[in-house]
């Protein structure tokens, strides 16, 4: 099993808000933007994945939330909520980011701001 980390989201919650405004997202992690181009980098979930990161926003069902029955699965495939690529750092929010969130590594606040950052470039970048 790997070790259990968590961002503060004092420290973190405001720079994420900041990064999801840039690039067009509602704070639940949807885009909200009318460029066709970045609209095919969706999948059918309304999830975003390019060659650097991904976002999924919460899904909302009845598993996801902890009210489904015994075995029952999401349909939605296991992806993190948020998933940068050159790094593998995955991160995971309850309802919204980042609430409740747990991540796979511990980062540096200077850390997660360049890794914003390279998000952001290869979002309007990418084609
Ligand atoms: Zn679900």
């Amino acid at each position: 099993m790997s070790e259990y980390h968590s961002l503060s989201r004092e420290l973190y919650g405001e720079p994420f808000a900041m990064f999801l405004d840039y690039i067009n997202f509602s704070h639940y992690g949807q885009y909200e933007g009318k460029d066709e181009g970045i609209k095919k980098r969706l999948d059918e979930y309304g999830d975003y994945e390019d060659d650097v990161f991904s976002i999924k926003p919460f899904c909302w069902c009845e598993v996801c939330d902890g009210e489904g029955k015994e075995g029952e699965t999401c349909p939605r495939n296991g992806k993190p909520n948020f998933h940068y690529k050159p790094t593998d750092f995955k991160l995971n929010w309850y309802k919204y980011p980042i609430r409740g969130n747990d991540c796979n590594k511990d980062i540096t606040p200077i850390e997660f701001l360049e890794m914003i950052t390279d998000c952001s470039r290869s979002f309007f970048d990418f084609d």
